[in-house]
């Protein structure tokens, strides 16, 4: 396929991103303008509190390609992605960071991949410029990670790709509430290419990662792909009872022969602590699953949109 008939949809998720808007529509433009026939590009608002859906309704007025959709709150970046795939109607679909840690030059290799014909062309980041800290745990978390996942999930891998229409489709049909894309992305298989660059810190404005939304994606992450936690909590608990059986018959033999000795202080609290840890964890684990299974039950909408330039109707849905 020849690269101008290509119709190549950006998307980037944005919230509270107004000093970025400018910056990424040019560094945008200058990589597909003269290179690129048709694309559009399309900002996700989640719920910005600041000046960002003024500063994209500004450019969307100057500039046709620019579309937005504005969702009613902040509804996290998954979400905000997956408002953004069922809007976008190029035969490809880049998603990107607002905040230029995403190199644009990068965007012409993606598409090079794409018309290798790749269905998924990866950008895969190091960790350089990360705090010593999140780069340390984040290894360790992917160690942990790769033993417990049934899909492939690599350190540096992040939602920075290119999807063509199919794997796009693909992704589409998974209607899951907690959505965790880079294992939707891993689970929906088609070919896949990796592009490797280096790690660059946001331009301005702060990550809007805090540490609890880091663990709670994290969680996320494991739970949401398999059910090996609650394998894991079946085994132990499975131990524990047959290691204190053991305990109870040996204590019972020995007070047959040799009477009630010591008061057995020591053994009722370490017991009683380690059942109890025990529990408490198998309970969460368990009350993780029953929590997805309630927000799926309820089956409520991913997101809700304020406004939009994009018709929700023209989704384009050419297979390839
Ligand atoms: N983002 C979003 N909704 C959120 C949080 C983040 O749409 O609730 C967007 C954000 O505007 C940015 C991208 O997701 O374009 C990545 O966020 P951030 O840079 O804060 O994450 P980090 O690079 O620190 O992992
Ligand atoms: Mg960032």
């Amino acid at each position: 396929m020849n690269i101008m008939d290509i119709f190549i949809s950006v998307l980037i998720p944005s919230f509270n991103e107004a000093e970025n808007i400018l910056p990424i529509y040019h560094a945008l433009t200058k990589e597909l303008s003269h290179r690129i026939a048709r694309y559009e590009i399309i900002f996700i608002d989640d719920g910005s509190t600041d000046q960002t859906i003024e500063w994209i309704k500004e450019l969307s007025y100057h500039h046709p390609e620019v579309k937005y959709v504005a969702l009613t709150r902040n509804f996290g970046k998954e979400s905000a992605m997956f408002a953004g795939l069922k809007h976008a109607r190029g035969d490809a679909v880049i998603i990107m960071d607002a905040d230029l840690q995403h190199p644009t030059s990068l965007i012409h290799s993606l598409i090079e991949g794409y018309e290798e014909g790749y269905d998924q062309v990866i950008a895969q980041r190091d960790r350089a410029g990360d705090s010593f800290v999140r780069s340390k745990l984040s290894s360790l978390y992917y160690a942990v990670l790769e033993k417990l996942v049934d899909v492939e999930l690599k350190d540096g891998q992040g939602d920075f790709r290119l999807l063509s229409r199919r794997a796009v489709n693909a992704v589409l049909q998974i209607s899951e509430r907690n959505r965790f894309s880079k294992g939707l992305f891993s689970w929906i298989g088609f070919h896949q290419k990796v592009i490797k660059y280096d790690n660059t810190t946001r331009k301005a404005g702060v990550s809007k990662w805090s540490i609890k939304k880091l663990i709670d994606y994290g969680i996320e992450g494991v739970v949401s792909f398999n059910h090996k936690p609650l394998r894991i909590c079946l085994y132990t608990g499975i131990a524990t009872l047959l290691l204190s059986l053991l305990s109870i018959s040996i204590m019972f033999v020995r007070i047959l022969f040799n009477g009630i000795a010591v008061p057995g202080y020591f053994t009722t609290i370490s017991s009683v602590l380690f059942l109890g840890g025990a529990q408490l964890v198998s309970l969460g684990v368990i009350g993780e699953y029953i929590g997805r299974i309630y927000v799926e039950a309820k089956q409520r909408p991913h997101y809700l949109i304020e406004q939009t330039n994009v018709g929700e109707d023209v989704i384009h849905v050419k297979e390839q």
